[in-house]
């Protein structure tokens, strides 16, 4: 690996550290989970260990505090490994875990963020509904008062992580039935795993990512304390999406990782590869491809780098995430794609890696956002003052 001079020395060893890591516990086991759907449980705790659960945690909740740009320079390898390992810790990192330390009480993140810094306790996000994807806000699970707690019934969707989760954070209607007033009228609520009411469904058999559990989950007569509820009451849903932000890029990161995967894999090949009694490298056609390839590769790491760098200095705004998630999302799926052409026959093969690559990084162009609705962010975003100064 070619060192990155932009990166301090620091997050130099923490990315060849990753990159190690995946090399040797998750690239030799990625197309065994994929084959067979199973979930990476074993490699969880040598994550833990490595610190992968509490990167942008601070230290006071036992994180490392290293920032969004070493998270997701590490994020990047292990994406390159297997991307179902990357969503797993992406997930956990940028979504609950960041909404319970930017609007959780003192004692909510005293409960919860040592533990799950540790990864003793993995997370997920739950917002969508079968009826409810990109229109979040039309969500219909409810939570109603109950004493001095909640009751929530209702289902959600294609919960990452739902299945080995040991808490959750949903999001779900506060507001009277029938009642929609924008993002608003939504609480998130903090639930354990095991709570009686919990119930895990129907695990999704699925085109990519298949190392990851992707499950329905449904509340019945779940009861839940004051305690459990994140902030105000009607804020659930712009708490979330402000939490996607970081999501976003994290993705953006798991879609780099799979497309310098899919890159190295036909550099490699297209310099074996002969026919016309030469190496098909030697082709300017095939040439100019790997050439695009690299190029699409070094422009979003590089818009991914500024998003995490404008995080650090706590200015991410909507427009620069939505930008790195698109541009990074596409990239994996045209490289990606670029990738089976070169392999040619071979690469339509199980047998062969870049068509593992390319059914995993379509599903980037899809959730935390699909590209329709990054689209849509970004131009709104056009027409707000701050945006248009570039
Ligand atoms: C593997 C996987 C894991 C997931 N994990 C999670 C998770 O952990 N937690 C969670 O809450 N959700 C999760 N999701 C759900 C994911 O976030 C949604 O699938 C995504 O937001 C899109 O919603 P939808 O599938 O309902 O599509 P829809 O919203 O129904 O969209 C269908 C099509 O219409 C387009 N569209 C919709 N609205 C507009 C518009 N206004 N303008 C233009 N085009 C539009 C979309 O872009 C898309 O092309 C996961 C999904 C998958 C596939």
């Amino acid at each position: 690996m070619n060192r990155d001079f932009t990166l301090t020395e620091e997050q130099e060893q923490i990315r060849e550290l990753a990159r190690d890591f995946a090399a040797r516990e998750l690239r030799p086991r990625a197309a065994l989970w994929d084959a067979k759907q199973t979930f990476h449980a074993d490699v969880l705790p040598m994550l833990a260990e490595l610190g992968f659960f509490g990167m942008l945690l601070p230290e006071e909740y036992d994180g490392l505090n290293l920032g969004m740009l070493t998270y997701l320079v590490a994020l990047e390898q292990i994406a390159w490994g297997d991307a179902s390992v990357a969503i797993t810790l992406s997930v956990h990192n940028s979504l609950p875990t960041e909404m319970i330390l930017k609007y959780g009480s003192e004692e909510q993140k005293r409960r919860w963020l040592p533990a799950m810094a540790r990864g003793e306790i993995l997370s997920a996000f739950a917002l969508s509904e079968a009826g409810a994807g990109s229109d979040a806000a039309s969500l219909q699970a409810r939570a109603e008062r109950d004493g001095d707690g909640w009751l929530l019934n209702g289902e959600k969707m294609w919960v990452t992580n739902g299945a080995a989760a040991g808490v959750l954070v949903v999001m779900v209607r506060t507001d009277a039935p029938g009642e929609r007033r924008g993002a608003r009228g939504i609480g998130a609520f903090v639930v354990p795993t095991d709570t009686p009411g919990y119930e895990v469904g129907k695990k999704e058999d699925k085109m990519g990512l298949r190392g990851s559990e992707t499950v329905s989950v449904a509340f019945n007569d779940l009861r839940l304390g004051s305690e459990a509820l994140l902030g105000d009451p009607d804020k659930g849903l712009i708490y979330a999406l402000s939490s996607l932000e970081g999501g976003r890029v994290g993705v953006g990161a798991q879609a780099l990782g799979i497309a310098q995967a899919a890159l190295e894999h036909a550099v490699a090949y297209a310099g074996e590869r002969e026919q016309f009694g030469r190496p098909i490298k030697d082709f300017q056609g095939l040439a100019f491809k790997l050439a695009d390839m690299a190029t699409r590769i070094e422009a979003s790491r590089g818009l991914l780098h500024r998003a995490a760098r404008a995080w650090d200095a706590g200015h991410l705004d909507l427009q620069l995430s939505s930008m790195t998630k698109l541009f990074c999302s596409e990239t994996a799926v045209w490289v990606t794609s670029q990738a089976i052409n070169i392999f040619g026959g071979y690469g339509f093969m199980r047998d062969y890696p870049v068509e593992k690559l390319f059914r995993d990084a379509k599903v980037t162009e899809i959730y935390e956002g699909t590209s329709e609705i990054q689209r849509l962010v970004i131009a709104r975003s056009l027409y707000q003052p701050r945006a248009a100064k570039g």
